[in-house]
């Protein structure tokens, strides 16, 4: 009685807008199996839509990807690693691996040595993201990575914004970083290969940092933070049906915790969806920072004013959501609404949190 529905449409003109906003080739990111929308389910319509080139972190999506006859593409695996069976699992994709150390290049090399064949390899450098990657000062281990790895040919080099959503010093800070050290392999005599390193934000946010090709993956979906508006088409919605439809008199408790009492005689409609299947579930907010915590305790001063008002559509009209989620069902406010059981319920999801046991369709 539920399904996650993709609306093809809007993927493919969000593909093609991506395409022609960067004007490089874009390399889809499909991590977390596609954001939500189903890695492979994802890749058709994008490469229908002239994207050949993906992203994946795990090395195992890469090899998903060969065997469902996504054999000419580049797939770029992004997760350095320094495990020896996992570079092998990106070899025998055919897969691009990424080199952030020493170790990572070590263990790759040796990953091609043993199945007897070459590896392929985009280098990556560490500008602030602390998480893969050769620091700057490492210049020489870099230069080592690109000329003398046996079996390992480096064909890219790229980095990962930390803030392009926020921060364009930092932004173009980062991208200068990458700049120097391509051009100091240039001045070596050592073609650098694609240089990349412009995420969704990064891509939205500004208008010279693409580079020879940009890494995009939550643009697809039309969820990026960006003060201007994208153009992006916002796509991926819980649907759902009205299963009862019942009359409760005024004062009566709704919901755990009695979150909701009525005002006044309310028709409530209940729908099938819950935490369970993704619905109002959000990530907890990072509060590393003190500014974070500012900030997140006034949206959640915001919240409690606004009554923390979720709507559902019903029949193309909203709903409010009474009371707290559950974990397999809302109750809905339809005392306006002249619906009956059966009624289409449409709610607003994060992708990223649809249950993958809630059934994807593509329309
Ligand atoms: C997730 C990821 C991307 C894509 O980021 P979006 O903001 O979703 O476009 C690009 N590069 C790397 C290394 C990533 O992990």
């Amino acid at each position: 009685m539920k399904k996650f529905v993709i609306e093809t449409d809007k993927l493919a003109a969000n593909a093609q807008a991506i395409q022609d906003r960067a004007g490089v080739p874009v390399i889809a990111v499909l991590k977390a199996d596609g954001y939500g929308f189903g890695m492979l389910q994802m890749a058709k319509v994008l490469s229908e839509n002239g994207i050949t080139m993906f992203a994946v972190t795990e090395p195992e999506d890469a090899l998903t990807l060969r065997e469902n006859g996504y054999t000419s593409q580049l797939i770029l695996v992004m997760r350095s690693t320094a495990m020896q069976d996992e570079a092998e699992i990106v070899v025998r994709a055919n897969a691009t691996a990424t080199i952030g150390s020493p170790e990572a290049a070590a263990a790759l090399s040796a990953a091609a040595q043993k199945l007897g064949t070459a590896a392929k390899a985009h280098l990556k450098l560490d500008t602030g993201m602390g998480r893969y990657g050769f620091l700057s000062s490492q210049y020489e281990h870099i230069k080592t990575v690109y000329t003398r790895v046996p079996n390992v040919t480096v064909t890219g080099i790229y980095t990962h914004f930390h803030s392009a959503f926020a921060d364009g010093d930092a932004t173009h800070k980062q991208c200068a970083q990458l700049l120097e050290i391509t051009e100091r392999l240039t001045a070596d005599g050592i073609e650098p290969g694609l240089r990349h390193a412009a995420n969704s934000s990064g891509l939205y946010g500004y208008d010279d940092l693409t580079l020879d090709a940009v890494r995009v993956g939550s643009a697809f979906t039309g969820r990026i933070p960006s003060k201007a508006p994208t153009g992006l088409h916002r796509l991926g919605y819980l649907e759902s049906r009205v299963i009862e439809l019942r009359e409760v008199p005024a004062g009566h408790t709704v919901g755990y915790g009695a979150g909701y009492v009525t005002k006044r005689p309310t028709k409530i409609a209940v729908v099938p969806v819950g935490y369970t299947d993704g619905f109002s579930v959000e990530k907890k907010k990072d509060l590393y920072r003190f500014r974070d915590v500012i900030r997140y305790l006034i949206g959640e001063i915001r919240t409690f004013f606004r009554k923390g008002i979720i709507t559902v559509q019903v029949d193309g009209k909203p709903a409010r959501v009474l009371g707290h989620v559950g974990l397999c069902h809302v109750s809905l406010d339809v005392t306006a609404l002249d619906i009956k059981v059966g009624a289409t319920a449409v709610l607003d999801v994060n992708p990223l949190y649809v249950s993958p046991l809630v059934e994807k369709e593509y329309v």
